[in-house]
């Protein structure tokens, strides 16, 4: 391997670090998405867990305040471990954008659903040009057979 390439998989690691978190599980989870994502350079792809669709591929994993993984409850006191995604094509986004209980300050959001078999799979934020999807990671599944 050539000197240049380890460096730069070393930098690319750095910026998807996560802090310290007490939240192990998220950790384990995500941490397993972002170490795929340097060793199988980005191809992989994201599945609905439920139908197996295509939803996102590692390529498109970010971060809001430098985390991809974030925990919420929602008002009903469900928790939810969401990681954030820059675009995610197997999602119909539905319904009225809106602020309610708004998770990241300053976004609204909708709901995402799997296109295929509409399963609840996280919502889709947006603030002026910017937009990400938060999706519930329990819901998605990594395809480590194909690319
Ligand atoms: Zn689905």
């Amino acid at each position: 391997m050539h000197m240049h390439n380890t460096k730069h998989l070393i930098q690319k690691g750095k910026l998807y670090t996560l802090k310290q978190s007490s939240e192990e599980q998220i950790e384990e989870v995500s941490s397993k998405i972002l170490q795929e994502t340097e060793t199988e350079k980005e191809k992989e792809s994201i599945l609905c867990r439920n139908c197996k669709n295509e939803i996102t591929t590692a390529e498109f994993i970010t971060a809001f305040n430098g985390q991809h993984a974030h925990i919420f409850k929602n008002p009903a006191g469900l928790t939810f471990h969401i990681g954030c995604f820059s675009r995610a094509w197997g999602c119909i986004v539905y319904g009225i954008p809106t602020y309610e209980y708004t998770w990241f300050a300053g976004f609204s959001w909708s709901v995402a659903l799997c296109s295929n078999c509409l399963t609840h799979l996280g919502w889709h934020y947006q603030s002026g040009g910017n937009s990400f999807f938060g999706l519930i990671l329990a819901n998605l599944v990594k395809d480590s057979k194909t690319h």
